[in-house]
């Protein structure tokens, strides 16, 4: 993999992008170091409109709900974990992940994002018997859960391959799976921040090619600016794209910049709107067969999400009714559905409410079918918090 920058002009490389093109990573290596950020968000706001409504940005109302921070990982990004046997160690029951999910439909949602540490002690049963119970509880909530490191790690306990434990978490109601534990798909760094023990570069994109080979669809990460090379990260570009390649799989690409407060690593320097844009931009421009970009509101802030949706981003991702992990690095944004909507209609978008696998939700033509099914989901209790905008359509 030829990871150095191509030296061809920047502006040749923009247009073959813009064109349709395919950017060798060395391109994306120079787009990165030389290219004019305003040069580099119009070009990925065209390529953004080509897969994507240009009138329209999307959001989801989901819940991230953390079922243990218990973790034999010791990753030094990491502010949310606790080692076995610590008491501030919690493992959620059954009953109060229920609960979370039934105030996540209250609120309109329409699935969760399940990850946890990785816990030591729970067998494969325990993950089946979970998503059993959502499943049949909830029947209308996508269940998005279990990131690379976990399925890594439950197959390791019961001598299983990545493939026939996915098989057996889809058969219990696993609905797709997030791209947790992505980082940096390059194992120097990996090693160095201590992600490698959890999965290497190639694992990770090994589970996700048996999610993919099971018929789940899954999303892509990246967390960046813990200090590694711009090589890392277009290295990162390139598994992602190479694995697209082969599967289609992913349906979208979302990245986000390393949060240091409380973590092992406070010395290193934030990453700015700046490198936030620019990396977004060229991601875009390079993954040419991923159809969905996420901005990252959580870590840059809303006004930078605001401005990531012309810098490639369709999507500001979720309200966040519940994040711990990086709340745990000391980030605190929440916003509500009204003013997740405000924000995208105040940058010049149509807000639309999307699924966990961006089918849209909130439009009358296109999504009676799966108001329906969401109907299904809502109790006497819950109903009256569903905002009006949706009771046309659910009757
Ligand atoms: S990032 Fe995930 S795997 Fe690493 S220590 Fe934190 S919870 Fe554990």
């Amino acid at each position: 993999m030829d990871l150095q920058p191509s030296g061809r002009p920047v502006q040749q490389i923009l247009d073959d992008a813009v064109a349709g093109r395919r950017i060798s990573a060395g391109d994306a290596h120079t787009l990165i170091l030389e290219g004019d950020l305003l040069d580099l968000g119009l070009a990925a706001n065209e390529v953004r409109n080509r897969f994507n409504d240009p009138a329209v940005a999307t959001y989801n109302v989901d819940r991230n709900i953390n079922y243990t921070n218990v973790c034999v990982y010791k990753c030094r990004f990491c502010a949310f974990y606790r080692e076995p046997g610590d008491p501030e160690g919690y493992l959620l029951p059954f009953e109060e992940i229920g609960r979370k999910v039934e105030e996540t439909l209250a609120l309109n949602g329409t699935g969760i994002l399940m990850q946890g540490g990785v816990h030591p002690d729970l067998p494969i049963s325990f993950y089946e018997d979970l998503l059993r119970y959502l499943r049949s509880s909830y029947p209308a909530c996508h269940v998005h859960a279990f990131s690379p490191p976990e399925i890594k790690f439950i197959a390791r306990k019961e001598r299983m391959s990545f493939y026939d434990v996915i098989a057996r978490l889809k058969a219990a109601g696993l609905m797709s799976i997030p791209g947790g534990g992505a980082e940096i798909l390059s194992d120097p760094i990996r090693k160095d921040v201590l992600a490698y023990p959890k999965c290497s570069a190639e694992e990770w994109i090994d589970v996700m090619r048996q999610a993919h080979r099971n018929g789940l669809r899954t999303s892509a990460t990246m967390m960046y600016g813990m200090g590694e090379a711009v090589a890392a990260r277009v290295e990162h570009f390139q598994r992602v794209r190479d694995l697209q390649d082969e599967t289609g799989g992913f349906t979208a690409f979302i990245s986000w910049t390393f949060q240091h407060e409380h973590t092992e690593m406070p010395d290193v320097p934030e990453t700015y709107a700046e490198e936030y844009l620019r990396t977004l931009a060229v991601s875009r421009l390079f993954l040419d067969n991923v159809v969905h970009f996420q901005t990252s509101w959580v870590t840059q802030g809303k006004k930078i999400g605001q401005v990531a949706l012309s810098f490639g981003a369709d999507d500001m991702g979720s309200i966040m009714i519940e994040e711990n992990v990086v709340a745990s690095a000391g980030t605190h944004y929440r916003m509500s559905q009204d003013e997740m909507e405000h924000l995208i209609s105040s940058a010049g978008f149509i807000p639309r409410q999307r699924t966990n696998l961006y089918e849209r939700l909130v439009t009358r033509a296109d999504t009676a079918e799966m108001a329906r099914k969401y109907r299904g989901s809502l109790t006497p209790q819950n109903r009256d918090l569903v905002s009006s905008a949706l009771l046309p359509v659910l009757g």
